[in-house]
Order: C-alpha cells, then sequence, then structure tokens
C-alpha cells in the first residue's frame, strides 16, 4: 500500500465558490470548486500520485477528477 492519501480541507470561498486545499506539506494542490457551475477547476495539481478527498463530502476529490479549465 503505497497510495498515499491527502486531506483537503476548504479554506475560503463566496458563495458560489469554495476554495480547497491540500494539508500534507510540499503537496500544495488547489482547487475551486464552483457551485453554479457544479465543476472543479484544479489550479495546482500538487502531488498526481497521492489520493485526494476532501473533509465536506461535497465533492468527489478522489479517483478520477479531470483537470479543468485553469482560472485565469
Ligand atoms: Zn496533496
Amino acid at each position: 500500500m503505497d497510495q498515499e492519501r491527502h486531506l483537503m480541507v476548504c479554506t475560503g470561498g463566496n458563495g458560489a465558490q469554495s476554495y480547497f486545499e491540500c494539508t500534507v506539506d510540499g503537496c500544495g494542490r488547489e482547487l475551486i470548486f464552483d457551485h453554479v457551475a457544479i465543476r472543479l477547476v484544479v489550479t495546482n495539481p500538487g502531488k498526481p500520485s497521492a489520493l485526494h478527498h476532501g473533509s465536506t463530502g461535497l465533492v468527489a476529490l478522489a479517483g478520477g477528477v479531470q483537470p479543468g479549465e485553469a482560472a485565469a
């Protein structure tokens, strides 16, 4: 079992979007969940080999999350 598991937590938001950040030092994965468009936008892929999951159950962070269009 060498699959790393990283926990992502919601660090903020404005009602329309929520920001999630990986809690593991050195990873740096960040993404935005857009409540309006119902999609994830990965703004920093972090460590691609790690399995990322969230604490809220709001978004499915594990498995086949596709890198979205980069936020400009
Ligand atoms: Zn991570």
